[in-house]
């Protein structure tokens, strides 16, 4: 259920109706918008008796939403949601491009630090990086746990990027929670449910990558979780799903990007480098991924992928990262976007190099 505020309608007429859906046992959620505040009703104990809300004061009209993900859909809030950053200029989902770029994993402090500063000039405002690595093989390099998350904050206060690292379980929900800007959900966990739920109570923005094999409606479901929980800044983000084709590690299913448009609100970026697992693909699915019209993009980039401990075969060596900016900065301007860096300065097309560097 969601009940339309009138435009004119007061905070505290809001507020009153918050309250009483609270009273009734279920859960309320003010979006407000450009337009009027919609307030998403939440809770399994069935559905609300409209009529009492109806009548109070500053409601326009209360109305069953038939989908069966509700926060996450265009019929609760029409306009973008548009993640921000607290202290920073940097937000994923309005005309500016989000670029997180970085290793696969957290491998050693040199390492972490080598492959920031290139991607910090490159302009990416966002370093990636796992320091708890969900593996196929419990023999592989499984992340350096609470370390690893160390050399990413320091990697914040030396550059100056956004931190966005992988959380697998609760306890390292909590600590990625504390340490990062953004919290990412990796594929395999989409639908850990209980992790989601958690990570609807942290204080962070949640980065939410798409199941191997899920559909878009498992998807925005995903994501319904975190929100129903009361957080409200998500990244959806596409990174390839299972297929027959065997030419690439997974196929990156660039349709879901206008299709969760015309659905949500939500920000979308696209993974080009889980999404087609080999180095030489991920410049020009980089380059589709902006031109379908992604919000971002999640790059892996590494100076030594030959001794990468995960995923070096699908990991840009720098200077092609610097490539893969400047010709998405030149597809980004044809839709009217820009790709500012980490302080909010945007980079001419064709310089290759942050601006005062
Ligand atoms: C990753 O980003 O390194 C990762 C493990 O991604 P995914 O969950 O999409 O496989
Ligand atoms: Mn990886």
């Amino acid at each position: 259920m969601l009940v339309v505020m009138q435009a004119q309608a007061t905070e505290e007429q809001v507020r009153a109706v918050c309250q009483k859906i609270e009273a009734l046992g279920y859960r309320a959620h003010s979006m407000p918008g450009a337009q009027r505040t919609a307030i998403g009703i939440t809770g399994n104990k069935g559905e609300v008796e409209s009529g009492s809300l109806e009548e109070m004061p500053g409601v326009q009209e209360v109305i069953r939403v038939s989908k069966p993900y509700k926060l996450v859909s265009r019929d609760t809030k029409p306009d973008n949601t548009i993640v921000k950053f607290p202290n920073s200029r940097v937000a994923i989902g309005g005309p500016d491009l989000a670029i997180i770029a970085g290793p696969c994993g957290i491998e050693t402090r040199d390492q972490a630090f080598t492959i920031a500063e290139r991607v910090a000039r490159a302009g990416a405002q966002f370093f990636r990086g796992g320091a708890y690595k969900p593996r196929t093989s419990p023999y592989s390099f499984q992340g350096l746990g609470e370390e690893g998350l160390k050399i990413m904050a320091e990697i914040r206060d030396r550059f100056g990027l956004l931190i966005v690292t992988e959380a697998v379980d609760y306890e390292s929900l909590d600590l990625v929670d504390q340490y990062a800007d953004m919290i990412q959900i990796g594929a395999r966990n989409m639908q850990n449910f209980s992790l989601l739920k958690r990570a609807g109570r942290a204080r962070k923005p949640v980065l939410l990558k798409r199941g191997i094999s899920a559909t878009l409606e498992e998807f925005l479901m995903a994501a319904e979780y975190i929100m129903s929980e009361g957080n409200y800044n998500i990244v959806l983000c596409e990174r390839g799903v299972r297929t027959f084709a065997d030419h690439t590690r997974n196929t990156l299913d660039l349709s879901i990007v206008p299709a969760v448009q015309r659905l949500s609100h939500l920000p979308i970026i696209v993974d080009p480098s889980h999404g087609t697992g080999k180095r030489n693909k991920v410049t020009p699915l980089s380059r589709a991924a902006v031109a379908v019209g992604a919000d971002g993009l999640i790059v892996e980039v590494h100076h030594d992928p030959d001794r990468a401990l995960s995923d070096g075969m699908q990991s840009l060596f720098p200077d092609q990262f610097d490539a893969l900016m400047q010709q998405v900065r030149q597809i980004a301007a044809v839709l009217g976007r820009t790709i500012p860096n980490a302080a909010g300065q945007s980079i001419l097309v064709g310089e290759s190099r942050m601006s005062g560097s």
